[in-house]
């Protein structure tokens, strides 16, 4: 499945040209990020003729919803496992994405957050003495080996983007998102580094910090690289300013950020992630006194959760 989304451009936010990269129109189960790493995962447990998927994600996960339902729409589908950590409170919540991992009759383990390797073990273990071949999503139980993977989905995105901006003729100076796994700003920074390119990509980080994230990023692009290319750092920035205090944590601004991209561009963002990103991409632009640029905001989905936290009972109470 190959599918290109739309750039379009959006008003009401000053000085700058935006344009919004919609792959939340992904045309499958709502779309987002998730959907074109989901469908990397997937590619790839073919290729390693393994039948059992095994993801990971928290009750909020738009890659568990993408991993479901892509297994239960494959003709031969096998079984597909999700291991769920509660929150850090140690609390299990039901969102919207849960229940359609549940709807896609995905066998869902819950487990504490310093339970996780052991679940995933456990799950692998029963798989197997099923008679089946698991694949887990990031490799090992702890979660390495994977790592290059997931990032084939957003090189081919920025070939993507670099395509329509051709087409379009327009040269983004900047390129936002929302960062979490980092899976989707590596894949962005080794496509620019494959197909050039002098855009300024920047995550905006929804949880961890700066140092910790462009670590990890540094070392995503080291392992697809496997050492042949010179990374070059400057070219990995993430900005932590934003964060508000953790995942899933946001304040005002970003409700009413969130607000007035629906009211006014009619495109709905969520707390968690994008709304949390945008925001925090006007912040970082005001600041800098960025002015007279073409700047992309990529929409990486999670429509889902624009209707948990946004029209449901919680959405005034700002959580952290
Ligand atoms: C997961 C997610 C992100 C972050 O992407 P990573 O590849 O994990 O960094 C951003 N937006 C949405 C809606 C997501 O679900």
């Amino acid at each position: 499945m190959e599918w290109m989304t739309p750039i379009t451009p959006i008003q009401g936010y000053g000085e700058n040209s935006f344009y919004i990269k919609r792959d939340d129109l992904l045309p499958f189960s709502f779309g987002g990020n998730k959907v074109r790493i989901a469908q990397e995962f997937f590619l790839d447990m073919d290729a390693q003729n393994k039948n059992c998927m095994i993801g990971y994600g928290s009750a909020k996960s738009n890659l568990n919803r993408a991993i479901a339902n892509i297994n239960s729409s494959r003709e031969s589908s096998g079984e597909c496992h999700i291991v769920s950590p509660a929150d850090s409170n140690g609390v299990q919540i039901e969102t919207s994405n849960s229940f359609i991992v549940s709807l896609c009759g995905a066998h869902i383990h819950l487990c504490n957050k310093n339970e996780v390797s052991e679940t995933v073990q456990s799950v692998m273990d029963m798989c197997r003495a099923d008679g089946k071949k698991p694949y887990y999503i990031y490799g090992d139980q702890y979660g390495h080996g994977n790592e290059a993977v997931p990032m084939r989905a957003y090189i081919k995105a920025f070939k993507e983007i670099q395509s329509q901006a051709l087409e379009k003729n327009i040269e983004f100076d900047y390129i936002f998102h929302a960062t979490g796994t980092g899976m989707t700003q590596a894949g962005l920074i080794a496509g620019q580094m494959i197909y050039g390119g002098h855009e300024k990509i920047v995550g905006i980080s929804i949880s961890r910090n700066k140092e910790f994230q462009e670590q990890i990023l540094y070392s995503m692009l080291e392992t697809y690289f496997s050492k042949d290319k010179p990374i070059d750092r400057g070219t990995i920035e993430v900005e932590d300013s934003f964060v508000c205090g953790g995942y899933g944590c946001y304040n005002r601004e970003i409700v009413e950020t969130i607000k007035k991209t629906m009211l006014i561009n009619g495109v709905p963002l969520d707390s968690t992630y994008t709304g949390k990103a945008f925001w925090g991409m006007l912040q970082y632009i005001k600041k800098r006194k960025i002015s007279k640029k073409n700047i992309l905001f990529i929409h990486t989905g999670g429509t889902p959760l624009f209707f948990d936290n946004i029209c449901g009972e919680k959405a005034w109470n700002l959580g952290c």
